[in-house]
């Protein structure tokens, strides 16, 4: 695919910037954009980075609307597929243990992109994020303005910290390529650094640390004897297996992963096996 790929707003600090919470829009937004061009790249995707980090103030321009009118440019001078406008949200109110989460919005209901948002919104949601759904909005400039199908995604809230707490570079910048492509890049673990050249280069797995984020699950049982049968199915199917008593329930788990990709990847390769598997965050 041909893919245009922005961060919305003007840098951190210039007028024109994004929202300021916990985190902020403007840093966070560049560091998935990064992200997502390298991994883009990585699995062979074309890919053009359209941020503005030079929107002018004067006269009677405002830096907003000048960021936006040079990104619609850039965009707009490439024949793309899609076009992928990285935002995060703000105005949560924070009161509650959840995520306020994340949200995708095409231009009209009857977008092109309508399928690659509502994949993008499953994708992040899969990451425990609150799924708040694609919405249609005419009165957004780059959706109204790029030629190719537009997506806008706020991947979380900046001022949530149930979000900010949940949120990680790579893994919000895997889910939306994920969402995008329906693929996983292998080197997703690691986010690049900002600023760095984003050509695809393979990264050092082993210096990650190895954080069990993902553990597959394929069943919960309240008999024990119940548990213990399926472990023997599993065993006799070729997969190592442990049972973990909580809740009250005997719950049979084959792996327990850091990284979300290879995680699916067991799911995928149960499933095909025949079991039921459900992935569950640890
Ligand atoms: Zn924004």
């Amino acid at each position: 695919m041909i893919i245009n790929v922005h961060a919305g707003h003007n840098p951190d600090g210039k007028a024109g910037c994004g929202a300021v919470g916990i985190i902020r829009e403007s840093t966070e937004n560049r560091n998935v954009k990064n992200e997502v061009i390298r991994q883009l790249k990585a699995l062979g995707h074309t890919v053009y980075d359209c941020t503005v980090d030079d929107g002018a103030a004067h006269g009677s321009v405002t830096a907003a609307s000048d960021v936006l009118a040079k990104i619609v440019k850039k965009c707009n001078a490439h024949t793309a597929d899609l076009d992928v406008s990285i935002h995060f949200n703000a105005g949560a109110r924070d009161a509650d243990s959840s995520t306020t989460g994340t949200e995708v919005y095409i231009c009209t209901a009857d977008s092109k992109a309508k399928g690659t948002a509502q994949s993008i919104c499953n994708a992040i949601s899969a990451l425990g994020f609150k799924n708040r759904g694609v919405k249609v909005n005419g009165n957004l400039y780059v959706l109204r303005k790029t030629t190719a199908p537009a997506v806008l995604v706020e991947c979380c809230f900046v001022d949530d910290k149930d979000d900010v707490e949940l949120y990680n570079c790579a893994d919000m910048a895997s889910a939306i390529v994920y969402g995008i492509t329906g693929q996983k890049c292998q080197e997703s673990n690691k986010p690049s650094e900002t600023g760095k050249d984003t050509s695809a280069t393979p990264t050092d797995t082993t210096a990650t640390e190895q954080k069990v984020n993902y553990r597959v699950q394929v069943g919960a049982y309240s008999v024990r004897t119940n548990a213990e049968a399926m472990q023997k199915r599993l065993k006799a199917a070729g997969f190592d297996n442990f049972m973990v008593k909580n809740g009250g329930l005997y719950k049979i788990q084959v792996g327990a992963y850091s990284i979300k990709a290879n995680a699916e990847a067991m799911q995928k390769k149960l499933k095909a096996a025949g079991f039921d598997v459900i992935l569950v965050k640890a």
